[in-house]
């Protein structure tokens, strides 16, 4: 059986009531059984943010970026500012009471509540992580998906919220099946006025000689945590990184491309619509055994 940790949120936002006034910041509760209710907004609207982790051995990895973009999101969607103290003590007391594992997952979830309630809903849970050794060591097929939006729309909408880590997950999920039925593992988002954007889940690399891109955060895309640990990486050994706005030409160009994610970690890209690319496996992996390494 799958060992699943769960921890309720009391008051997951100082700027909101607490659900069970005098009770604990948090409690751990059996996973299984139900705890949100069916008019929670979450549920009913996809209406609330979310992240999700990696942990290794026991360590949960870029906590204080999650934690960063938990808050960025839910100032996105108006949500009252979530207590990020209770939130960090609830990721490392679930993940601490994981059964002892090499890599799992752990999920920080706050949705907007019961609507008329005002207070969020907030939750964390852990457990173990699937497989990834074949997409890490012999990559992933990707198709490109038009996005349906220009590249400046989280200027133009930001009531689109392009950019935020919501609840509303559907359409990404919809682009990774419609990738499947098309034969392939995944799916990069393009612009419609021609830039690539990102996975519905993972954020784009790109090498050109020795250099690595990334497209800039500013188009309507998630800032990756996962990307920002590899450039980190990247600058530690003398590799110039740089965000710009990317072409269907510059990925063409490419000398080796990535999809990048917390979970996945780094997935090099085998294949674009069909076209068979090089992969740097060498760099691809000494990027996963430092992405698995980190202490924070
Ligand atoms: N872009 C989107 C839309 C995502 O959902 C995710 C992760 O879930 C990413 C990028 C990658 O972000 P991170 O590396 O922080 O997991």
């Amino acid at each position: 059986m799958i060992e699943t940790v769960l921890a309720i949120l009391n008051r997951p936002s100082q700027h909101a009531e607490a659900h069970d006034p005098g009770a604990d910041a948090f409690t751990f509760e059996g996973p299984i059984e139900p705890h949100v209710q069916v008019l929670d907004l979450g549920l009913v609207r996809g209406d609330g943010v979310f992240e999700t982790l990696n942990v290794t051995d026991g360590r949960p990895q870029a906590l204080e970026a999650h934690l960063d973009r938990l808050a960025r999101s839910a100032a996105m969607l108006d949500l009252p500012a979530p207590d990020l103290d209770v939130w960090r003590r609830a990721v490392e007391a679930v993940v601490a009471e994981l059964d002892p594992v090499r890599e799992a997952y752990c999920k920080t979830v706050m949705s907007r509540g019961v609507e008329g309630d005002g207070r969020p809903t907030g939750y964390v849970y852990a457990a173990p992580a699937e497989e990834y050794t074949m997409p890490r060591e012999q990559g992933i097929a990707v198709v490109t998906l038009d996005r349906g939006y220009r590249h400046d729309v989280a200027r133009t909408s930001p009531w689109l919220l392009q950019g935020a880590k919501t609840l509303s997950y559907a359409v990404n999920m919809a682009a990774l099946r419609e990738a499947a039925r098309r034969g392939a593992d995944d799916a990069l988002f393009v612009s419609t006025d021609g830039y690539v954007l990102e996975g519905p889940r993972s954020t784009l690399l790109l090498r050109r000689g020795d250099d690595l891109v990334t497209p800039r955060t500013d188009i309507g895309i998630l800032a990756g945590t996962t990307q920002a640990d590899v450039f980190t990486f990247a600058e530690d050994r003398g590799i110039a990184t740089s965000y710009e706005l990317v072409t269907l030409d510059d990925l063409r160009a490419a000398d080796a491309l990535w999809l990048v994610s917390s979970s996945r970690l780094a997935a090099p890209i085998r294949s674009v619509n069909g076209d068979v690319r090089d992969m740097d496996l060498e760099l691809t992996a000494a990027m996963n055994t430092f992405l698995l390494d980190r202490t924070a």
